[in-house]
C-alpha cells in the first residue's frame, strides 16, 4: 500500500463504532467516523475517502439513502454495509444500489477485516491504468476497464463476485487453480471449509458464459479445482 486508506465509518451504534475505529486504526487505515447520516453526506461533499463503511440503520440519512447518492456521481469508491440480522431486503437494496458487499452484525473484526482488504485491493487494481486491458479466452472477452463481458459478441452481465471470479479464472489461463486458492483471491478470507460456495458460483458462471452459447471455458480438473481454458467451439 502506497499510503493509509482513508476509511469513513457511519455507525450510530457508538460502541460499535468506537471498536471499529480502535481496530482500522491498529491496521493503519485513517478512519473518519460519524454517527449519522447527514454528517457523513456533509463530509462526502467537501472529502474523498478510499472506502465507505455504512450502518443501514441511521438517524438522518439511513445507509442505503447514502449509498444511492454516492453511486449516483461515484461508481468507484467500495462501500461495505453493516446490516442487522434479518434484513434481508436491506442487503438486496444496498446491493442493488452499488454497495459492494455487506456484512450482518454481530461480525467478526477479522473477516470484516478481510473483506476491507478486498475491497481495496479491487479498487485499486481498477483504478491502475496498466489493467485497463482485454482478457480473453477464445470468443470470451474480458474488458477489465470498463467491466464488459462478451461472448460470441455477446454482452453478459455477471454480479461483482461472478466478474471476480472470471477474472481470476482468466488471469491464470491454463492452470489449474484448487477451491481453496480460488476462495482466498476471490471472497478474500477462509470460509474453513465451506468450499462448496466455488462450485455455486462456477456454475452461475457457467450458465452465464457457457450454457447459452454452447461454449466450454471452464473445465472441472476432478479433485483438483478448475482450469480456464479456448474453447474449442
Ligand atoms: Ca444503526
Amino acid at each position: 500500500m502506497e499510503r493509509e486508506s482513508h476509511i469513513l465509518v457511519v455507525e450510530d451504534e457508538h460502541r460499535i463504532a468506537r471498536v471499529l475505529q480502535l481496530e482500522l486504526t491498529h491496521e493503519g487505515y485513517t478512519t473518519t467516523v460519524f454517527h449519522n447520516g447527514f454528517d457523513a453526506w456533509e463530509a462526502l461533499q467537501s472529502q474523498s475517502f478510499d472506502l465507505l463503511l455504512l450502518d443501514v440503520m441511521l438517524p438522518g440519512l439511513s445507509g442505503i439513502e447514502l449509498v444511492r447518492r454516492v453511486r449516483s456521481r461515484d461508481d468507484s469508491t467500495p462501500i461495505i454495509m453493516l446490516t442487522a440480522r434479518d434484513a434481508t431486503v436491506d442487503k438486496v437494496t444496498g446491493l442493488d444500489l452499488g454497495a459492494n458487499d455487506y456484512m450482518t452484525k454481530p461480525f467478526e473484526i477479522e473477516e470484516l477485516l478481510a473483506r476491507i482488504r478486498v475491497s481495496l485491493r479491487h479498487a485499486h487494481l481498477a483504478a491502475k491504468p496498466s489493467s485497463s486491458s482485454l482478457l480473453t479466452a477464445g470468443s470470451l472477452r474480458v474488458d477489465t476497464a470498463s467491466h464488459e463481458v462478451h461472448v460470441k459478441g455477446n454482452e453478459v452481465s455477471l454480479t461483482n463476485r461472478e466478474y471476480t471470479l472470471l477474472c481470476c479464472l482468466l488471469e491464470h489461463q491454463h492452470q489449474v487453480l484448487s477451491r481453496e486458492q480460488l476462495l482466498e483471491r476471490v471472497w478474500g478470507y477462509d470460509f474453513y471449509g465451506e468450499t462448496n460456495i466455488v462450485d455455486v458460483y462456477i456454475r452461475y458462471l457457467r450458465n452465464k458464459i457457457e450454457k447459452p452459447f454452447g461454449s466450454a471455458f471452464i473445465h472441472t480438473v476432478r479433485g483438483a479445482g478448475y482450469m480456464l481454458k479456448e474453447s474449442s467451439s
